[in-house]
């Protein structure tokens, strides 16, 4: 006889740390780190995670296993990537688990797959998503995806963070800007200084992009990666 399916995940890493990026930024939560991504964004930050790094394999109660030690004192349990949702099959299965052991769920995410997004949403109460920008990651526009990303969590504590190089174009982030304004015009739009331009003067042009972002958007912020400058994980 067929026994059940259990979905299993590629995972690079579990660890606890503090949160070094945007809305929720220091706040302890234990990582969960997926392995693959399927975008190609030409400053990723976890290479090692999205192609040819390693990982270990993991069927969903293991990895609650893994997690529930480090989880205590933890504001959240960070799921972040590579891209999270490329798995969908195993976080349907392992964010109810978690979710019955009274964890919250934060999901840090590239923003551009709805329709596995639509299938485990009510498992999460956090999302940290991304617009990615031509002209920053160098690959293609995500509008439309980004889009109808967003119009699912209209009723959830969700912020986005766009990444900023020395290449971004300013009409892009205008677009981006007033894609998010469809949909929320409070939402907190975060502007990411790239780590590798740091030198190159970024912050100062996040500045300025944020003064072209406000007419669309009431809360629009300026946010480096703390834990990088900080040299934690
Ligand atoms: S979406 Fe995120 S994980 Fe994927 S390539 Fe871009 S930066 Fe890397």
């Amino acid at each position: 006889m067929m026994g059940f399916f259990t979905p299993k995940a590629k995972i690079v890493e579990v660890f606890k740390s503090i949160q070094g990026e945007g809305k929720y930024l220091g706040v302890p939560q234990v990582f969960v780190r997926f392995y693959g991504c399927g975008a190609k964004c030409i400053w990723c930050d976890t290479p090692h995670a999205r192609q040819g790094g390693e990982f270990k394999i993991y069927e969903p109660q293991e990895l609650v296993s893994q997690i529930m030690p480090l989880s205590e004192g933890a504001h959240s349990i960070s799921i972040t990537g590579g891209e999270p949702l490329e798995q969908k099959d195993f976080l349907k299965e392992f964010l109810p688990l978690l979710k019955t052991r009274g964890l919250k769920i934060y999901l840090e995410t590239n923003g551009v797959h709805d329709k596995a997004l639509r299938e485990v949403v009510g498992y999460i109460d956090i999302i940290a998503m991304d617009i990615k920008l031509p002209s920053s990651t160098k690959q293609e526009a995500y509008w439309k995806e980004h889009e109808d990303f967003l119009r699912l969590l209209s009723r959830k504590d969700v912020f986005i963070k766009t990444v900023v190089s020395c290449d971004t174009l300013k009409e892009e982030v205008i677009v981006a800007a007033k894609l998010a304004s469809k949909i929320n015009r409070d939402i907190i739009f975060i502007l990411q200084p790239n780590y590798f331009d740091l030198e190159k003067d970024v912050v100062r042009r996040c500045c300025q992009l944020q003064k072209l972002c406000l007419p669309f958007l009431h809360d629009v912020r300026v946010i480096p990666q703390v834990h990088k400058l900080v040299g934690l994980k």
